[in-house]
């Protein structure tokens, strides 16, 4: 699952937060869309509703997909700007899975480094963590974006292209990997 959320503050437009979160998902999940081969398993995009407000769209579906929980494999939220990745962070039940090198090793071409052995994700797939999802953080310079979010400068205008690009770089090759090389990602006792 790629997550990200719809709604912003008022004082903005929220490109940035969560505008740039939304691109980066909707980019990796079309890229994948115009291949001429569909991978593996299935990728759900989620915009989520009313995070701003006390993460209520994340709330709401852990609450209406219980019955569909265990069959997530995986999921990673781009809610902290427009990047760029420097950083995956595991939050699996089995991090020794073998398809994490292969994903590591593929975002490392893009400047991705390893990180923890924890992640929680964004705010809306924290629910889904606590459901027992495992999540991956691809996480973002955010040196400037405290600046921006939640502010009267979260504007278009602030979006610099090579940065978004390579998020969503970093977010297609995570999720297409994720998908095709089968994966599995729980705890296995
Ligand atoms: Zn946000």
């Amino acid at each position: 699952m790629l997550g990200a959320h719809i709604d912003s503050w008022d004082l903005g437009t929220g490109a940035i937060d969560d505008g740039a979160g939304v691109g980066i998902v909707m980019t990796a999940s079309k890229l994948i869309l115009d291949l001429p081969e569909r991978p593996k398993r299935t990728i759900r995009v989620v915009l989520f509703g009313a995070e701003e407000i006390g993460i209520y769209g994340g709330n709401f579906y852990v609450e209406n997909n219980r019955n569909e929980l265990a069959r997530h494999i995986i999921a990673v939220e781009a809610d902290a700007g427009q990047g760029p990745v420097h950083t995956i962070d595991i939050g699996v039940g089995n991090p020794l899975e073998p398809t994490l090198s292969t994903i590591r090793s593929a975002l490392s071409k893009l400047g991705v480094q390893p990180g923890r052995a924890k992640s929680r994700g964004g705010p809306d797939i924290v629910p889904m963590s606590n459901a027992g999802v495992p999540i991956v953080g691809l996480d973002m310079f955010t040196d400037d974006y405290f600046d921006l979010h939640h502010t009267a400068n979260d504007t278009i205008d602030k979006i610099e292209p090579e940065r978004i690009n390579q998020s969503a770089a970093a977010y297609v090759t995570f999720a297409y990997l994720a998908s095709e090389l089968g994966g599995y990602y729980r705890a296995t006792d």
